[in-house]
C-alpha cells in the first residue's frame, strides 16, 4: 500500500480547510508522505486544463487523495469540459471510484444545530453508500431532440449492469458488518425496471455473500420521508447514483452545518480512494479565513480509515474533532466566532492532549 497522501487543495476555501487537515495529518501520521498537486481552477490557471496528466499520475500512485473543493465565478464562463468541476469528474472516472460513502453523524455538541428535534437526532449515525459512476447520470443514450420532431425532447437513461450493482453492494455489506449489520437497499422497484433489477441483484447477492448482514428494502420516496420522520431506524443505506445523491444530502443536513460533512469515494481494493468535504469552494467566504475546516479534517479521518489502513489514527482524529466541539469550539457556520485556523488549532490541541499522543 502506498504511504503517500496526495493533497489537492483546489479553489476558494479549499486551500484554507485542507491546510488544517494537513496539520492534523502531520501529527497523527508523521511518517506519511504528503504530496501536493493542482486541480480545478488552480490547475486551469497553471496548466490551462482542470486536471493535468501529471496530477493524474500522482493520484494513481498515491495511497489516498484528499481534495479541497473546486470551482468559482472566475472560471464560470469556460466551456463545460474546461470548467474546474470537469477536473473532479475526470479524477473520479479515471480512479474508478464507484462507492461513495456519505456519513450522517450527529456530534453530541451539535444536536441543537439540527433542523430536527433533539430526540430525533441525538445519537444519529447513518452511513449512506451511493453508487457513483453509473446509473442515470452516466447512462446512454442521453441528449436532446430539438429538430425534426413534433415536440422537443430531453432524455437520460437509467441503466445498471449486474456487476456494477454487485461491486457497490459488496462495499455496503462490508460496511454493514463493521457496524450493526443492518443494511437498507433503496430504489424504485415499483415503477422502474432498473429499480426492480437492482432489488433482485442485491437480494441474490445477499443470499450468496451476505452472511452477517440483515438486508431490507425500501422505495426511495418512502426512505426520503422516513429519514426525517425516524432517522435513527437506519444504519447503512445502499442506493444508486441519483437516489443516493438526494438522500445523502437530506440525511447529512439533519446533522448541522455543511462545513462538518466529509465524504469518501472508493474503488476496488488496493486502489486509491478520493476523500473530500461535501461542501464546495464557498466563494462568498473564500479568503476570509472563516471557513469550517472540520469537513476536510473528517475527510482525512476517512482517508486514514478506508484507504491508508490506519484506523487508530482515524479514531484519534474523530475523537479530537468531537472533543473540540464538546469544549465549545465553533466556527461561524456553527454559531461561533473561531477562524478556520483557530478551529484547526482547537482540534490539534485535543490531539496533543489525547492519551495516545507521544509524550
Ligand atoms: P458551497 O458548498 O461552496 O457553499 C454553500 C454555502 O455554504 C455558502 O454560503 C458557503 O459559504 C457555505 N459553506 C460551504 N462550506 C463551508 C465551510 N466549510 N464553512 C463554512 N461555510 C461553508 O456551494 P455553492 O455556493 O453552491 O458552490 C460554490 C462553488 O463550489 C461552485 O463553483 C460549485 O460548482 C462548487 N462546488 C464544488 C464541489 C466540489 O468541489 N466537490 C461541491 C459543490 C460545489
Amino acid at each position: 500500500m502506498s504511504e503517500t497522501l496526495l493533497l489537492l487543495s483546489g479553489d476558494g476555501i479549499g486551500p484554507e480547510v485542507t491546510a488544517e487537515a494537513r496539520r492534523v495529518a502531520e501529527i497523527v501520521a508523521p511518517d506519511l508522505t504528503i504530496e501536493t498537486g493542482l486541480v480545478g481552477g488552480a490547475s486551469i490557471d497553471a496548466h490551462g486544463e482542470p486536471l493535468s496528466e501529471e496530477t493524474l499520475d500522482q493520484a494513481r500512485a498515491a495511497g489516498a487523495i484528499l481534495m479541497g473543493s473546486v470551482g468559482g465565478p472566475r472560471w464560470a464562463d469556460q466551456p463545460r469540459d474546461r470548467r474546474p468541476e470537469a477536473g473532479l469528474l475526470r479524477l473520479r472516472k479515471e480512479l474508478d471510484v464507484f462507492a461513495n460513502l456519505r456519513p450522517a453523524f450527529c456530534f453530541p455538541a451539535l444536536v441543537p444545530a439540527s433542523s430536527l428535534k433533539r430526540e430525533k437526532v441525538e445519537g444519529l449515525d447513518i452511513m449512506i453508500v451511493r453508487e457513483l459512476t453509473s446509473g442515470v447520470y452516466f447512462g446512454e443514450p442521453r441528449g436532446r431532440h430539438t429538430e425534426d420532431e413534433d415536440e422537443r425532447r430531453g432524455f437520460d437513461t437509467c441503466v445498471y449492469t449486474a456487476s456494477e450493482i454487485a461491486r457497490v453492494a459488496r462495499v455496503a455489506f462490508q460496511i454493514a458488518r463493521g457496524r450493526s449489520g443492518r443494511l437498507c437497499s433503496v430504489e424504485k422497484s415499483n415503477v422502474m425496471e432498473s429499480g426492480l433489477f437492482w432489488r433482485e441483484e442485491v437480494t441474490s447477492l445477499h443470499a450468496a455473500e451476505g452472511e452477517g448482514v440483515e438486508l431490507s428494502h425500501m422505495y426511495a420516496d418512502a426512505c426520503a420521508m422516513e429519514l426525517v420522520r425516524e432517522p435513527k431506524q437506519f444504519d447503512v443505506i445502499l442506493a444508486g447514483n441519483l437516489f443516493g445523491d438526494i438522500l445523502s444530502d437530506e440525511a447529512a443536513m439533519l446533522t448541522g452545518s455543511i462545513g462538518m460533512l466529509p465524504s469518501a469515494a472508493l474503488g476496488e481494493e488496493g486502489t486509491p480512494g478520493l476523500f473530500e468535504p461535501v461542501h464546495g469552494s464557498a466563494p462568498d467566504i473564500a479568503g476570509q479565513g472563516i471557513a469550517n475546516p472540520c469537513a476536510a479534517i473528517l475527510s482525512l479521518e476517512m482517508a486514514l480509515r478506508w484507504s491508508l489502513g490506519r484506523p487508530e489514527a482515524a479514531d484519534r482524529v474523530f475523537a479530537a474533532v468531537s472533543d473540540a466541539l464538546a469544549a465549545g469550539a465553533r466556527t461561524r457556520d456553527l454559531g461561533g466566532d473561531l477562524s478556520c485556523r483557530a478551529m484547526g488549532e482547537a482540534v490539534l490541541g485535543r490531539l496533543a492532549n489525547d492519551p495516545s499522543s507521544p509524550s
